[in-house]
């Protein structure tokens, strides 16, 4: 059965190069990068190339950039690594859970341990786009505000947040900004010194790397508390001895990712993306009624759209599309079985049965215009077959 994965958003696939390149790193280099002898200078090289590759990537030193074990672990150092007690920390609702998560544990500190003061955390709405307003994240800065963390692209709906003018209202306040760039990060062009943030999180899995290896840019100068207490790798940034095989994948996913935006590769999938999206909605010939785009009219990274189809349960939609060879998802992948609606669609005003009928549609650098044919042939009559068994979809509302 012919498979096309449409799901880059969770994880994309090792491309062929960074496999070879990582290759040689399981077997015959196998050395600590932190030995002295012949095999540690070795690997310890090919790190550092890997650290050169990612700050050509984020416009940065590379010196600045800290590798981790995923974006996880590089949202979590940039948090828990400046938040102290009795700061304040302001962030977005549309937040991946990797920073949700910290923010409300910095907060539920406060709660359980008053004494202590904890932390305060000050959640920014968005618009029905998914956008944050700048001057909301303006007039919630107090005295006492240490960190903003706001996402630079959102992991469900694709939208890019205004992160430069985010950037310059942090630095006009002298408050640290950290960005989420794990799904900006080779869809999109990224320099730290336009954003103008401190702190920016990326991870190999979101752009053709392995998983389980991630890195955070630090601005020369900003004093992190590590998170793990061991050796003095990464600068005493982040202990524990480096996962060389995944550290040269990210680098060379980098190093690749710079290639594409060169040749045009990102404007080519906003083109294969407005495709399968036009034909869907009804722009081109064969659309379907009741079906609409979440984050219409916001900047978008060049590969995802979001869309909601009235009358169907997106699970239901996505497993029904799985048994015919189409990989989507309804959204985060770690929120896949939630019963409560999407956090982020229903952030920006969405109905709670449309958040829960959306789907997401996200491509990678493997897709071609021969896979996104094969999703216009099958969602249409999938969409059509599953509203004729709802007992919520009006027989009168034909699908087109
Ligand atoms: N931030 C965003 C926006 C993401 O989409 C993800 C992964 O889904 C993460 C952070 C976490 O990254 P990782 O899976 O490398 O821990």
């Amino acid at each position: 059965m012919r498979r096309v994965y449409l799901d880059n958003n969770a994880t994309t696939p090792v491309l062929p190069e960074v496999l070879e390149a990582m290759r040689p790193y399981f077997g015959e280099h196998f050395g600590n990068a932190s030995s002295i002898h012949h095999h540690g200078q070795e690997t310890r090289a090919a790190v550092e190339r890997a650290r050169e590759a990612v700050a050509a990537l984020l416009g940065c030193r590379a010196a600045e950039v800290v590798f981790t074990s995923g974006g996880t672990e590089a949202e979590n150092l940039a948090i828990f690594g400046l938040a102290r007690a009795g700061d304040h920390v302001i962030t977005s609702t549309i937040e991946h859970h990797a920073v949700l998560n910290a923010c409300k544990h910095l907060a539920e500190y406060r709660d359980k341990y008053p004494e202590t003061q904890g932390c305060e955390v000050t959640y920014i709405p968005v618009d029905g786009r998914g956008l944050v307003d700048p001057a909301d994240v303006k007039r919630a800065i107090r005295p006492n505000t240490k960190l903003i963390t706001i996402m630079f692209a959102n992991n469900e709906t694709g939208v890019v947040q205004p992160v430069a003018e985010i950037g310059k209202i942090a630095a006009d306040a002298d408050v640290y900004f950290h960005t989420d760039a794990v799904q900006a990060a080779g869809k999109i062009a990224i320099d730290v010194s336009k954003i103008g943030c401190d702190l920016l999180a990326i991870s190999g899995h979101k752009m053709h790397g392995p998983q389980g290896v991630g890195a955070v840019y630090v601005r020369k100068g900003t004093q992190l508390e590590p998170m793990l207490y061991g050796g003095s790798h990464e600068r005493s940034r982040r202990a524990g001895t480096e996962n060389v095989p995944g550290i040269v994948g990210l680098g060379k996913a980098a190093e690749l990712a710079i290639a594409g935006f060169e040749r045009g590769d990102d404007l080519k999938m906003a083109g294969a993306r407005d495709h399968l999206e036009r034909a869907l909605l009804g722009i081109e010939a064969t659309g379907l009624n009741g079906a609409d785009l979440n984050g219409e009219r916001a900047p978008r990274v060049p590969n995802t759209t979001n869309i909601y189809f009235d009358g169907i349960d997106g699970e239901a939609l996505v497993i029904a599309l799985d048994l015919k060879g189409l990989a989507v998802s309804t959204g985060a992948a770690c929120s896949s079985g939630a019963i409560e609606p999407s956090h982020v669609l229903t952030a920006m005003g969405l109905r709670p049965d449309r958040a829960k009928s959306s789907i997401r549609f996200s491509l990678g650098k493997q897709n071609t215009a021969e896979d996104v044919d094969f999703a216009l042939g099958l969602v249409p009559e999938t969409v059509a077959r599953l509203r004729d068994l709802s007992p919520v979809w009006p027989k009168s509302a034909v699908s087109r």
